[in-house]
């Protein structure tokens, strides 16, 4: 999965970190960021790479090595040009793939929150957190990260498994009920109504499989399988634009080109299991 970065080691302990000739660099514009691509490949800059000095701020770092965002408006990066972050989703190295995403969140979010929501006054960084606050009111923002849930639904009397596409989109890989914990309710209950509101089904037994930071949309997704409880009978909500249908172990497409995802994972994991997902 997009976190899974092998024996790379991803610090993000926030204190104060002054930049180096190796420390690398990650500067966006819009959904883009500045890298270089290769065969299948690309690298970020590294503070050396660059043309002059940026302004910078600290964000995490990577095996003691610091990753840090240009708050330039524009760089002078010989070399280097900008590519979609979308593009690096199959990307190599994986531990710079994690780093530009979560990166891009950051980004995203310092950028979203330069003046205060509460009283209009522009924010301040708090250089020893990762922290925005206002120093007119004392509101404190701390990082947008959204909950969600994704759930495979299993019926175990037939092993089979609930995937779910977006209808008119042929390209779009068969997926698993998932949506965003709204306010008020639990994660359990999330998963109890995204179901009901997505395929009509009850659901039980909850199994807590992984959960999966996706910098890409602010989310923390939370994966469950679980069972059908009570009737099998789909039915699909269609002011989501979905299709829902029940696939068994044979006919369950294992999305194996993507290697990023949870949803990815638990599709492979139930295809390769069956029922015995159910038990952990
Ligand atoms: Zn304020």
């Amino acid at each position: 999965m997009i976190q899974d970065i092998g024996e790379h080691i991803y610090d993000n302990h926030f204190e104060p970190h002054e930049a180096g000739p190796g420390s690398y660099l990650l500067h966006y514009v819009g959904d883009t960021m500045l890298c270089k691509l290769d065969d299948g490949g690309f690298c970020l800059p590294r503070l050396a790479d660059l043309a002059s000095a940026p302004s910078l701020r600290y964000l995490f770092s990577i095996d003691g090595t610091g990753f840090f965002l240009i708050l330039d408006e524009t760089v002078d990066a010989p070399g280097f040009s900008y590519a979609p972050v979308n593009w690096t989703r199959d990307a190599e190295p994986r531990h710079l793939l994690f780093a530009a995403v979560t990166g891009w969140q950051l980004a995203r979010w310092y950028e979203a929150n330069r003046f205060c929501g509460r009283c209009g006054h522009p924010t301040e960084i708090v250089p020893t957190s990762r922290e925005i606050c206002c120093p007119e009111c004392g509101m404190v923002i701390y990082p947008k990260i959204a909950p969600g849930v994704i759930v495979a639904i299993i019926d175990p009397a037939t092993e089979r498994i609930v995937l779910t596409k977006y209808a008119g989109r042929p390209q779009v890989h068969y997926a698993l009920v998932a949506g965003f914990t709204e306010i008020g309710e639990s994660i359990e209950q999330t998963v109890a109504r995204e179901v009901m509101e997505e395929v009509g089904l009850k659901v039980k037994n909850l199994v807590f499989y992984k959960s999966q930071p996706w910098s890409y949309s602010d989310t923390l997704l939370v994966g469950f399988y679980c069972e059908v409880d009570g009737s099998t009978e789909i039915t699909v909500d269609h002011s989501e634009l979905k299709v829902a249908e029940w696939f068994t172990r044979e006919d369950a497409l294992p999305r194996e080109n993507d290697r990023v995802s949870l949803t990815a994972e638990m599709i492979r994991r139930f295809k390769e299991r069956g029922n015995a997902v159910l038990n952990q």
